[in-house]
């Protein structure tokens, strides 16, 4: 379930410390440490998975409840509760945390693509 060397890991194990959104038995979302937008959140797994192209069929539940979780936490914007979400799956894509998570990004303008 845990990874020894997943920083996300320990910040779902509350080995180190993190500005906690929401959780529940499957899911784990937190504030980004450097971000991009007004509100810019990281949802994941409690489960140890590296990205979309590592995903077992039998954990497919998790992107479910990760979609069900931003639908929750669009409820609590302000103004239409528009955002995007981002997942970079894989180093050429931009990954730097190897433990799948969705970035959840509002509070400004995104028109661009
Ligand atoms: P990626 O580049 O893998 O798509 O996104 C990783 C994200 O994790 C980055 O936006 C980065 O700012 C964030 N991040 C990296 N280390 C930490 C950390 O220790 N705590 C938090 N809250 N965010 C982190
Ligand atoms: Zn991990």
């Amino acid at each position: 379930m845990i990874s020894q060397d997943c920083i996300f890991c320990k910040i779902i194990n509350k080995e180190i410390p993190a500005k906690i959104v929401a959780e529940n038995d499957d899911v784990f979302v937190m504030q980004d440490i450097n971000p991009k937008a007004p509100v810019h959140y990281l949802i994941m797994p409690k489960k140890h998975i590296v990205n979309i192209k590592e995903l077992h069929d039998s954990d497919s539940h998790y992107m479910s409840k990760m979609m069900l979780m931003a639908r929750e936490l669009s409820k609590k914007l302000p103004g239409d509760g528009s955002f995007r979400l981002i997942m970079n799956n894989g180093a050429g894509a931009g990954q730097s945390v190897f433990h799948m998570h969705c970035h959840f990004l509002s509070g400004k303008k995104m028109l661009d693509f």
